[in-house]
């Protein structure tokens, strides 16, 4: 037998990640300055990281060679989230956060339950775990909850739900998450990752972490990575109750995030002017691209994080016409959406790019 052969069979079916096109690749591939390149393709922040928390990285640079101490980042999310600090897990980026639920609920023999189009690493925690993977069939393209609940079996041990969802942007009432939770049995992990929630309009969002008193197999998810502008430092957390969180920390790393990355976070979540700039961009960014791809008559679902998706008649051919004008955005077929690509929300003059390179393209 080979050596391939020999690894777990379960690992040997997985299919890899595709993330976004890096700028540089791109720049490789066609010859092409990196100024020249302007990429919307993974969720991230288009004005870039909070000046606080570009202070805070240059001031932690001095104690680099300690170890890292996680207390002051989960002192602060555990008052904002009105939970205690043993309720909170720091991962490195939440999809850390994810692979700890993961390892400590699934292996062969369980199964976890997912939505069709729905990110995309809730299949590859699974999976490696050699748990089952339980696809429900979207509705509208986002979580049909009923079916999720039907879809629960006795070996089902975690359900994933992303709300915004990526890459689809739909988002689901409270009201139905929180009569979802309630309609979950007790020993089911119902994994509520909100990566998108900061850009849920204030009067409309509802603190989730309020809702873990009454249900203790609730994780809620979220993460510096989109608003906070700091997705190559990783950083992200889970609010859990104690039991699960301590449950993640059995398996999580002694020192997930690093000293760059904790400084960073603490910083960035002061940072509010920084925050409702973001804020205030996407909603602005959002409008000038509704409008053009409106022009085109594009069908869009609706938007409610900082990327659009849109259907277009020849979605692998539009976006190799926007490769070749150095407009990087996201092709979804891989999501089982081939005739879809998703944009993310950048700055106007970014948006304007992609806007002009769409109008030769079609
Ligand atoms: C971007 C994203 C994340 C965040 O991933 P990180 O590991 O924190 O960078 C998590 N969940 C969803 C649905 C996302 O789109």
């Amino acid at each position: 037998m080979s050596l391939a052969e020999q690894a777990l069979s379960y690992v040997r079916a997985i299919s890899p990640y595709q993330p976004g096109k890096p700028i540089t690749e791109l720049a490789r591939e066609m010859g092409m300055p990196v100024e020249q390149i302007v990429k919307l393709a993974s969720n991230e922040n288009p004005l870039g990281m909070s000046p606080k928390a570009r202070q805070a990285v240059e001031a932690a640079i001095a104690g680099v060679e300690r170890y890292p101490d996680q207390f002051e980042l989960i002192a602060k999310l555990a008052e904002r989230s009105g939970v205690a600090p043993n309720q909170v897990v720091l991962g490195n980026g939440s999809n850390d956060v994810l692979e700890l639920i993961a390892r400590a609920f699934l292996a062969p023999g369980r199964s976890a339950v997912f939505a069709q189009h729905a990110f995309a690493v809730y299949p590859l925690a699974t999976l490696v775990t050699g748990a089952e993977l339980i696809a429900t069939p979207a509705r509208n393209y986002g979580h049909d909850l009923a079916a999720m609940r039907a879809a629960i079996r006795p070996d089902t041990r975690i359900i994933w739900i992303a709300n915004p969802n990526n890459p689809t942007g739909n988002f689901l009432p409270y009201p139905e998450v929180r009569a979802f939770l309630a309609s979950v049995p007790a020993d089911v992990v119902v994994v509520l990752d909100e990566a998108y929630n900061e850009y849920i309009a204030p009067e409309e969002r509802v603190d989730t972490a309020s809702w873990l008193a009454e249900f203790p197999n609730l994780v809620v998810c979220r993460t510096f990575s989109k608003i906070y502008g700091l997705a190559g430092l990783r950083v992200g957390y889970a609010l859990a109750s104690a039991e699960v969180a301590g449950l993640m920390n059995r398996v999580r790393q002694p020192f997930n995030v690093n000293n760059l990355a904790l400084a960073a976070a603490c910083a960035a979540l002061d940072d509010h002017e920084f925050l409702t700039e973001s804020y205030e961009v996407n909603q602005r960014g959002k409008a000038q691209l509704l409008a053009g791809l409106q022009r085109h008559g594009l069908e869009t679902i609706p938007a409610h994080g900082n990327f659009i998706t849109f259907r277009c008649a020849d979605a692998a051919a539009t976006n190799q016409k926007l490769l070749q004008q150095g407009v990087i955005v996201r092709p979804i077929a891989g999501y089982g959406l081939p005739d879809w690509l998703r944009v993310t929300i950048g700055t106007a003059a970014e948006n304007a790019r992609f806007l002009d390179a769409l109008d030769k393209a079609l």
